[in-house]
């Protein structure tokens, strides 16, 4: 099993942001900027690309009332996405609150948050997900 999948589950804490039977969303541990999600799929699949076409086009509507949530909480110009994966094998999506293109350096530093605020932050994310249904 996956760490993702871990978390998923509840077997590992996570900052759950949003989830719903088939997708799940919490903050990445290590962030660009405050508010920095990842959204993945429950089940377990590496590459994005190996998803199917109705299940990709779900996991993005997903993603993309998630980003309307960040919007809502993050002050931001626009929430950034980005697929990598080179680190963790479970398909992610990287949504990433901008205040300008900086904020998208995957090589650059990580911040660290106080775990306060990272709890703060995702319950306000959850809060305006929920208002989307
Ligand atoms: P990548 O696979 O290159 O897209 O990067 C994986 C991302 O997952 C990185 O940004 C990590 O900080 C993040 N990550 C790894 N483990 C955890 C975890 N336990 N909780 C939250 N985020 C994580």
């Amino acid at each position: 099993m996956t760490i993702f999948s871990k978390i998923a589950q509840g077997e590992i804490p996570s900052y759950c942001c949003a989830q719903t039977d088939e997708f799940y969303a919490f903050l990445d541990i290590n962030p660009l900027v405050k508010g920095h999600t990842l959204c993945i799929p429950r089940r377990e699949v590496d590459y994005i690309f190996d998803m199917e076409d109705d299940e990709i086009a779900r996991f993005q509507q997903f993603a993309k009332h998630v980003a309307l949530a960040i919007k809502k909480v993050c002050p931001c110009i626009k929430v950034g996405e980005a697929v990598l994966g080179l680190e963790v094998p479970h398909a992610h999506i990287h949504l990433v609150p901008m205040q300008s293109e900086h904020d998208m350096q995957f090589g650059g530093p990580k911040k660290s948050f106080p775990a306060e605020e990272m709890q703060q932050v995702a319950d306000a994310i959850r809060n305006e997900f929920e208002k989307l249904k």
